[in-house]
């Protein structure tokens, strides 16, 4: 089986890991120092907070703006179901916003239009996620002015898109955005197994999140309520959890990002050739407007039935019995059972429901060679006959 996406670990890789297998440190150590450090460089921002899930960041990410229950966090539908879960762990309420029919990302008319909406009902959001659907930016500049206008914040899911960049500066350097949280999930652009990190201009959202990562305990005295009793004194001062990464990860993480441009490059190339080969076929290609800066994790086709004379379901299983892993991404997540015990019903995102009924993602990773591409398109030319 050709699977959609996969990692790619090296005898570096492995290396790494065995090293710091046999050095002082297992859990967070210096290793996870390094990786945010060599982190925050790539992404030109201030500070970088390691943990051991994206999920688990955009979690410490919501807790740090302070969003709870009352509160109202906005994301979209095409995205896995942790953009939307963060808020929801942290007691606040989740409504979704409408994508845009051509990137796949958030629509910024429909966001205005909800905000104007929301105003004037007086429930303002006290945070959106807009994701990086494949890892192409969304238009974060639009995003970043509604905010000042608002006064919501901005949680970037930037989970696809490490190494990709929006007008001109990399994401994650949080420009447009309060925080930005990336995973490492072996499928998405680099890995370290499991793995997530947040970035971020304030050093106050910083500090907070890496409190939030160690069960809210603080050395600082600065912190302390009580008087220092001694080397051995912490105190717990919030309610946090154990989402530290392991050193083992950390390194496994510093040792792929040192192959980021060739991961991204054959990830682009490999892009640019199903752009190619797919050119006759009935189906919608994705943009490639911006080839060079997304990230280019997923390489999504539409099926629609009446212009291909099949059904995306006849594709899908007439493809995976030809042993090519094609996946839908995503199920919209206000249509999860879960979201619709909250109310949510098909119609809330009309652009998103269209799409996700159409949308098939084709093989992407950096070691998927040309060959086996070709037998990817070979194999969608006959489910399609
Ligand atoms: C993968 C992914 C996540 C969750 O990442 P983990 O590291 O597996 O927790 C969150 N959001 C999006 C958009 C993702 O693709």
């Amino acid at each position: 089986m050709i699977p959609y996406g996969r990692q790619w670990i090296d005898d570096a890789d492995i290396q790494a890991v065995v090293d710091t297998l046999r050095s002082d440190w297992l859990t967070q150590g210096p290793a996870v120092g390094k990786l945010e450090a060599a982190f925050a460089e790539l992404c030109r921002v201030p500070h970088a907070v390691a943990v051991n899930s994206a999920t688990s960041a955009l979690h410490i990410a919501c807790l740090a703006i302070g969003a709870g229950p009352g509160d109202v966090v906005w994301t979209v539908p095409n995205t896995f179901v942790a953009s939307a879960n963060c808020a929801r762990l942290c007691g606040a309420d989740v409504d979704f916003v409408d994508i845009d029919p051509k990137t796949y990302n958030i629509s910024v008319p429909a966001l205005a239009q909800k905000l104007r909406d929301a105003k004037a009902a007086g429930r303002l959001p006290k945070a959106v996620i807009p994701v990086h659907f494949s890892g192409r930016a969304p238009d974060q500049e639009a995003i970043w002015s509604l905010a000042k206008d608002y006064g919501f914040r901005v949680i970037e899911d930037a989970s696809h898109s490490v190494g990709a960049t929006y007008d001109g500066e990399p994401v994650g350097s949080c420009r447009w955005s309060d925080i930005a949280v990336f995973s490492f999930h072996p499928v998405k652009i680099v890995t370290t197994a499991e793995g997530g990190l947040a970035t971020t201009r304030d050093p106050a959202l910083a500090e907070r999140m890496a409190r939030l990562r160690t069960h809210g305990i603080t050395k600082d005295e600065a912190l302390l309520t009580n008087k220092n009793e001694g080397g051995w004194y912490y105190e717990q001062i919030e309610l946090g959890l154990n989402y530290r990464l392991t050193d083992l990860q950390a390194a496994l993480g510093l040792s792929q990002l040192r192959r980021l441009e060739e991961f991204l490059h054959r990830r682009r190339e490999l892009v640019a050739r199903y752009d190619r080969l797919l050119a006759e076929m009935p189906v919608t290609r994705p943009l490639v407007d911006l080839i060079d800066e997304s990230a280019w994790h997923l390489y999504v086709i539409r099926i629609d039935p009446k212009r291909a004379g099949k059904t995306r379901r006849q594709v899908y299983d007439a493809m995976r019995a030809a042993g090519i892993g094609v996946q839908v991404h995503y199920i919209p997540v206000h249509l999860q059972p879960y979201y619709r015990a909250l109310g949510f019903k098909p119609g809330h995102c009309p652009e998103a429901e269209r799409y996700a009924e159409e949308a098939l993602s084709l093989p992407l990773y950096p070691a998927l060679t040309d060959g086996e591409q070709d037998a990817v398109v070979a194999a969608l030319k006959q489910s399609l006959s």
